[in-house]
């Protein structure tokens, strides 16, 4: 819903992975070279390791893990494939917001049969190397993924629906573009988002719709609004918005079930504050001399206002706010006198008896 701000700490974190993935890349297309498959080629692979290290001029900074994980099984699957894998993931890197906009395909990408290899490498890359100390300590000092996953949940809502505060234990690491299908893009920085596990673990899974936003480069907050009417939440688009962004907010929205999930939870929420936001004009009208409806009115403006402040402090930080504040802009624009009716009727009702 909100824009998520990629932070120096953020790249420092997890951007190493992309160097390593590219480094990787690269050295699967150095010598040697295999296309059918020996016994002798994982002997191959370190000898070619020992003498990069003790030439001392080489950056690979894997190299250390090629010998104590089995990075290197991986290695010489990579190199079965036979094609220049490196520009294959330089192609889809540089095209990643293109592909978003469906300006740009990863269709002809793949060699014949390598989809296989690419989803077990890559799934090994994320579920094992990436995880484990040996790789970690290469490239840095701590677990960077756990460590993401804690810099995002400290005191944030979920930016996929913003209807989950997260919470270290209830968070996961979503696969934006899912790596069963982009296996390239298994430890792709700007790929790896942390959700609430409702938004990823039971509603998106593998699923992804195009074109769509992407909370590392649009704020969705830009482009709509919720309007509460009828005992429904909808969605209106602002007036300048184009066509194709228009496809990408609601396929968001469809992508994560926001709609049916917002006519669940958000409501509740919305009536309590029109509730309170009577209760409290109400309240202060009991000290004051004006009591005409245009004085009625400009309290309930004042408290709206109010309100409006205080929300705003808490977004991205307490739920639903976008929902909540969308509201109090609704309230303003064409309740305001209905608001006032009412309460003008309260306040003679009261005094009659
Ligand atoms: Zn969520």
């Amino acid at each position: 819903m909100y824009k998520v701000e990629w932070s120096d700490k953020i790249e420092k974190l997890i951007g190493p992975y992309h160097t390593v993935v590219a480094e990787i890349l690269n050295f699967v297309n150095e010598d040697p070279k295999f296309q059918v498959r020996s016994e002798n080629d994982i002997g191959d692979l370190l000898i070619k390791i020992k003498d990069l290290r003790e030439d001392g001029h080489c950056n690979y900074s894997f190299l250390e893990v090629v010998v104590r994980t089995d990075l290197k099984k991986h290695i010489c699957e990579l190199k079965y494939i036979g094609v220049d894998l490196f520009a294959m993931y330089n192609e889809f890197v540089v095209n990643y917001e293109n592909f978003l906009s469906k300006e740009w395909t990863d269709k002809d990408l793949y060699p014949e049969g390598s989809i296989k290899i690419l989803v077990e490498t890559f799934g090994y890359f994320y579920s094992d190397l990436i995880h484990g100390e040996i790789f970690n300590k290469t490239i840095g000092e701590s677990i960077a993924i756990r460590e993401l996953r804690q810099e995002l949940t400290l005191e944030s809502t979920c930016p996929y629906c913003d209807i989950n505060e997260m919470e270290f234990d209830l968070s996961s690491v979503d696969h934006f573009l899912p790596k069963a299908r982009y296996p390239l893009l298994a430890i792709y920085p700007k790929n790896l988002v942390v959700a609430c596990s409702a938004c990823n673990d039971r509603i998106k899974k593998d699923k992804l719709y195009l074109p769509i936003m992407h909370p590392y480069f649009d704020n969705l907050d830009d482009y709509f609004y919720f309007v509460y009417k009828n005992d429904r939440i909808e969605i209106k688009f602002f007036e300048q918005i184009t066509l194709a962004n228009k496809k990408k907010v609601a396929n968001f929205f469809k992508l994560f079930r926001l709609k049916q999930r917002y006519n669940k939870s958000g409501k509740r929420k919305l009536i309590k504050l029109k509730e309170e936001i009577l209760r409290n004009v109400r309240r202060q009208s009991k000290y004051i001399e004006d009591k005409s409806i245009e004085n009625i009115q400009l309290k309930i403006k004042e408290e709206i206002s109010d309100r409006y402040e205080n929300i705003s402090k808490e977004k991205k930080i307490d739920s639903l706010t976008k929902l909540r504040l969308d509201y109090l802009n609704q309230l303003k624009k064409d309740e305001i006198l209905k608001l006032s009716m009412y309460i003008v009727y309260e306040i003679e009702n009261e005094t009659s008896y």
